[in-house]
């Protein structure tokens, strides 16, 4: 059988840094636990601009039609601030996420012990969280028609408009509710089904999919207000939350900061299976290209480090490997290894980027 294979899109500022790392960590799995991955590196955002004039490529677009997974760093930076909207280096990561179709965006919050005391709650709140926000990403109230600014009499008049069809509920309820069934089996859906028809609609879908297919998933209910206050109140109650797109923006930036750092947050963007069985699928760190820190070795390699461990288990069927790997990050915290980011008070000095990767595949060698 053919290797897996994953397409790499290090991007720009720290980037290619925290990407160097993760490398690394990809050939250790190759070399200690016989996973090979054919490995294939391209441009995107404003590096492939200043060689293309293009964020994105075409042979980079059908490059990653075809793997079996992307994994892509960051994209920005303030050289690229004043170029045209339509080539952009966010232009390159939208093209992606249009064109390969990831319509389930998966943001876990996960909180590493040793790290309870970054999170703005109390540490018995957050200690040991790990719930994922599954939040639609391709449709809903940012794309539905009409849209836009009209004059209406005197005044002016902002609109737009929420719009689900069944078949877009239905597709990124299964991907939660299989998600569920990888972890603690049990999903929350949010909407706003007391004041919105949309959310009457997307909790008759909801249920009726789980119904189904998923009677063996606990299934609850909440309105998206509500969830944000449980969020805060208690996050550990919820395993998987499933929501549309705009409530899943607040709400999987919400959780985000239970956990600390946005150099330790990582993601997945979803899309139908392939043949194979697996979806279509583009793992990514949360942060972006963090131009006053880029070339200085102090980034964090962590959030795309557990984005491909995320890779691990949703494409390459390897959940024992994520982990592996994810135990081998939570050891090396434990361990008071810090960089920059993840300082406290107590004067620990903090270690480079290259230095944090040394630390994990230093656990993961004690594994194997
Ligand atoms: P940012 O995430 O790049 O940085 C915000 C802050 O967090 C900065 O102080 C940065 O130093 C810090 N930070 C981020 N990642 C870190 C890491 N791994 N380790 C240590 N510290 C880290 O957000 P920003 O400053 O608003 O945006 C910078 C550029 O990135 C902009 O051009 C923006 O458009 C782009 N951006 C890209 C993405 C993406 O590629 N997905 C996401 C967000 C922002």
């Amino acid at each position: 059988m053919a290797n897996p294979s994953l397409l790499i899109l290090p991007g720009d500022g720290i980037g290619p840094e925290v990407m160097a790392e993760v490398r690394r960590v990809i050939d250790w799995f190759g070399a200690n636990r016989g996973l090979v991955i054919d490995v294939t590196e391209d441009l995107v955002g404003g590096a492939a601009y200043d060689a293309h004039g293009t964020p994105l490529h075409d042979d980079t677009m059908a490059k990653a039609q075809e793997v079996d997974a992307v994994l892509l760093g960051a994209v920005g930076g303030p050289k690229y601030d004043q170029l045209d909207f339509s080539v952009k280096p966010e232009r390159g990561l939208l093209r992606l996420r249009k064109e390969m179709d990831l319509y389930s965006n998966l943001r876990p919050a996960q909180c590493f012990d040793a790290l309870a005391d970054f999170s703005s709650l109390k540490r018995d709140v957050v200690a040991g969280l790990d719930i994922v926000i599954v939040r639609e990403l391709t449709s809903g109230i940012y794309f539905g028609e009409p849209r836009g600014i009209i004059t209406e009499g005197n005044e002016r008049v902002g609109i737009n408009t929420q719009r689900y069809t069944e078949s877009e509920i239905a597709r990124v309820a299964k991907s939660a509710f299989e998600l569920a069934r990888r972890r603690g089996n049990k999903v929350c859906s949010m909407e706003k089904a007391n004041v919105m028809e949309s959310g009457i609609l997307w909790r008759d879908v909801v249920t009726e999919v789980h119904a189904a297919e998923y009677s063996d998933v606990e299934l609850s209910h909440m309105y998206a207000d509500a969830g944000a206050m449980q969020l805060c109140r208690w996050p550990k109650q919820f395993d998987v939350i499933v929501t549309d797109n705009l409530f899943g923006d607040m709400l999987s930036d919400a959780a985000a900061m239970l956990t600390g750092s946005l150099g330790m947050l990582p993601s997945a963007s979803l899309g139908a299976p392939m043949e194979n069985g697996r979806p279509k699928a583009m793992y990514e760190p949360v942060h972006g290209s963090a131009p006053d820190i880029a070339g200085q070795g102090k980034a964090n390699p962590i959030a795309c480090i557990l984005s491909f461990a995320m890779a691990l288990r949703y494409s390459y069927d390897a959940g024992d490997e994520a982990d592996r790997l994810e135990s081998a990050v939570n050891d090396v915290l434990g361990d008071g290894v810090r960089t920059a980011d993840l300082l406290g008070e107590d004067g620990v000095e903090p270690v480079s980027t290259t230095q944090m990767a040394d630390a994990i595949l230093a656990k993961l060698d004690a594994t194997s």
